[in-house]
This record gives C-alpha cells, sequence and structure tokens, in this order.
C-alpha cells in the first residue's frame, strides 16, 4: 500500500538538495568551525556560506542570523531575552495571541509565574487577529509582541506587516514565529517590520534539529546556552555543520519554487475542501483564502479525530487531528478551542497539510477514504445518533 503522507507541517520529508547539500560535512568537511586550522576554516567558510544564504531568502544581513537547535529554541530565545530586556525598562507587559505554538505559549506561561504580565488577543473565527487589536493591547510597560505569522494548526496567515507596524511605531519590539511560513510563502523581515522571527529547518524539507533565529541589528540578544563565543556569544556550542547547510540549501530551493509550489498546492488544498464540504455537517476551519497553500482544517460533527487518524492511517493515509503535540491526548485543540469552536465539534478534527510531494492521486485517495471512514464513524458514534434523531442540537 502506498503510503499519502499529508502531515507536513507536523514535519516534511527531506529534499534530495538539502540530502546532498548535508553529506560533505559528515563526510569529508568534518573541521570544528572554531578550529583555527585549515579543517576548521573549510568548515567555519561552510557555515558562513549557509548564513549567507538564509539571509538573502528573509532579505535580512547574515549578522542577524543566529543558528539554533530548532524552532521551539528560537521562540524560547526571542521571548526570553525581550523579557529580560523589558524587564531592566521596567517593563512587564507582553502581547502574544492564545493560538499560538506551545513553545511560545509554555515560555509565556513560566514569564508569568516569573512576574510578567502577559495578554493574549482573542482570535476572530476566522483564525485572523488584527493590527487594530495589537494596537489596542499595547501598554507603556509592553516588553514584546509576539504573534505568529502562519497558524500550525489552520493554516490562516496573520497581518504580519501591519501588525509590526503598529509595534515599531509605539516603540516595541515585535517578534513571529514564522516557522509555517518561511520557505511557504514571501517572508521578508524588512518590508514585514519584524525584530525577531523563528524558523525550522524541518518544515521545508530541512533537517530536524536546527533552525535560526533572526534579530534584526541594534536589537538585544541575551544567550541562554552559555559556553564558547559560537554565534557571536549568542549560543554556545559546536554548530550543527551538516544541519546547518542542509537547511539552507532547502531553503533556498523551497525560496526559488515558491509561487509554482504555491500555485500546485493551492490547486490541490481547493479540490480537497470542496471534495470534503460535501460530507453532511463539515467545516473547514480558518479563513479559506488567508491561509497556507497546504493548510486543510476541518470538523466533523458526531466523531472523534482520534478514530478517524487511526482508520485513515489504516488506508494509508497519514494526517493529523491538530498539532502533534496535542496529538495522542483527548484534549481538542487549544487553536480550535481559541477560533471558538464549541469542545463537541473541536474533537472532530483532522489537519491535511500538503507539500509539493503529494499528487492529484493522493488527493484522489483522501477524497475517497475520508467520507467512508467519516461514514463509518458516525454509524457507529452514540452522538451522531442523537444529532440524527433530534435529542442534539446540530452545531455545525
Ligand atoms: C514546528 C513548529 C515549531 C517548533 O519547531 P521545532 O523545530 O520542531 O522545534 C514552532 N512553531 C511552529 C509554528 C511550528 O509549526
Amino acid at each position: 500500500m502506498k503510503t499519502v503522507y499529508v502531515d507536513n507541517a507536523a514535519t516534511t520529508a527531506m529534499s534530495d538538495t538539502a540530502i546532498a547539500a548535508m553529506t560533505p560535512y559528515l563526510k569529508e568537511v568534518y573541521g570544528n568551525p572554531s578550529s583555527l586550522h585549515s579543517a576548521g576554516q573549510a568548515a567555519k567558510d561552510a557555515l558562513e556560506a549557509a548564513r549567507e544564504k538564509i539571509a538573502k531568502c528573509l532579505n535580512a544581513e547574515p549578522r542577524e542570523i543566529y543558528f539554533t537547535s530548532g524552532g521551539s529554541e528560537a521562540d524560547n530565545q526571542a521571548l526570553r531575552s525581550a523579557a529580560l530586556n523589558g524587564l531592566r525598562k521596567g517593563k512587564k507587559h507582553i502581547i502574544s495571541t492564545a493560538f499560538e505554538h506551545h513553545a511560545v505559549l509554555h515560555t509565556l506561561k513560566k514569564l508569568e509565574k516569573e512576574g510578567f504580565e502577559i495578554t493574549l488577543l482573542d482570535v476572530h473565527s476566522n483564525g485572523i487577529i488584527t493590527a487594530e487589536q495589537v494596537e489596542k493591547a499595547i501598554r507603556p510597560d509592553t516588553a514584546l509582541v509576539t504573534v505568529m505569522y502562519a497558524n500550525n494548526e489552520v493554516g490562516t496567515v496573520q497581518p504580519v506587516r501591519e501588525i509590526g507596524e503598529v509595534c515599531r511605531k509605539a516603540g516595541v519590539p515585535f517578534h513571529t514565529d514564522a516557522v509555517q511560513a518561511v520557505g511557504h510563502i514571501p517572508v521578508d523581515v524588512k518590508a514585514d517590520n519584524i525584530d525577531m522571527l523563528s524558523l525550522s529547518a524541518h518544515k521545508f524539507h530541512g533537517p530536524k534539529g536546527v533552525g535560526a533565529l533572526y534579530c534584526k541589528r541594534g536589537v538585544p540578544l541575551n544567550t541562554f546556552v552559555e559556553g564558547g563565543a559560537q554565534e557571536r556569544n549568542r549560543r554556545a556550542g559546536t554548530e550543527n555543520l551538516g544541519g546547518i547547510a542542509a537547511m539552507a540549501a532547502a531553503l533556498e530551493e523551497a525560496c526559488a519554487n515558491m509561487s509554482a509550489n504555491a500555485k500546485k498546492l493551492s490547486a490541490l488544498r481547493e479540490k480537497i475542501i470542496d471534495g470534503l464540504l460535501k460530507i453532511p455537517h463539515s467545516k473547514l476551519n480558518g479563513d479559506r483564502k488567508t491561509r497556507l497553500p497546504s493548510n486543510i482544517n476541518m470538523c466533523f460533527e458526531g466523531i472523534e479525530g482520534e478514530g478517524l487518524l487511526l482508520l485513515l492511517d489504516a488506508k494509508g493515509i497519514c494526517a493529523s487531528s491538530g498539532s502533534a503535540c496535542t496529538s495522542g491526548s483527548l484534549e481538542p485543540s487549544h487553536v480550535l478551542l481559541a477560533l471558538g469552536l464549541p469542545h463537541e465539534v473541536a474533537h472532530g478534527s483532522l489537519r491535511i497539510s500538503l507539500s509539493e510531494y503529494n499528487t492529484e492521486e493522493d488527493a484522489e485517495a483522501i477524497l475517497k477514504a475520508v467520507p467512508e471512514v467519516v461514514e463509518y464513524l458516525r454509524n457507529m458514534s452514540p452522538v451522531w445518533e442523537e444529532l440524527c434523531n433530534g435529542e442534539r442540537k446540530h452545531l455545525i
């Protein structure tokens, strides 16, 4: 049975380009970039070449790119650094949204325990927050605004440029978790008024365990991994050179193919959405237009997402009910709840996240399997029975 992998928001397959870019640093060029001999200098040159490539893709300067172990670490460093620097000026207020990734939300929770005041903006039912909401929430003691670029569950794209503008006018540092956006939709740190940005290689066909933090020149960045002087003293530890080279190659490739991929993916996306909306009492989550080309997130009334996923898996389809971090727990997704969906509806969610490796045949397989599985589950669902005989009211 051929596997249809449509969980690309959780992670992607490495591209051949990324693997080819990685292998020299696992074999021939194994020096430590901090060593002064020629082997070390060859590694150092490769490290700086990768930094340049990544900077170019974001319209940043190479010295504004700091390599990390991934998106989570970049988020942690950005938030903690901005919090510490705010604190120095007596600022203890942070603005974010209720539907951030847990790397942001859990860091904010810790900061709250440490004495910061956190405002989590409500998300509209379409999965988009506005610059006006941010503007209204900014106070004289606001140390940071952090709003994700594109949501990892419902794929909605936020008005980052406008939010950045509001923050810049108010003199408040602005961080964006752009892990789902970079390599998929155009991101320009200058035009988008971004002070700090997180990205992760494994979301754009690079390897796992490597990412980067963009930090605009002049914005202070504290270090949380103490040790050597790597990354201009902002992040100690011998660099993951193979991973970094592969990340740079993957990002370069993703950016070169961005518009072609977006066109292909949004056509597949629209076809799948149209097909799945034919299932009675189904609903698309998040704005239909302002979303990642790759993202489909649906709810089907009367069923549990877990059952849906397991049966789809048995048919060779790897999808998700939401973020990988909440999968496996029976709590409905915090993102869907933030969009205002009732618990019972949020439980029956399905996220299909495409990549350019998906085909028309994959779309056909999904459009055949999902309606079958939904019907099968509904037929044995007591909730569905109550909905059908009028004991319970339909919510969608
Ligand atoms: C995947 C993801 C992260 C975490 O990145 P890792 O490299 O896996 O640590 C953070 N934020 C968003 C929006 C993500 O999708």
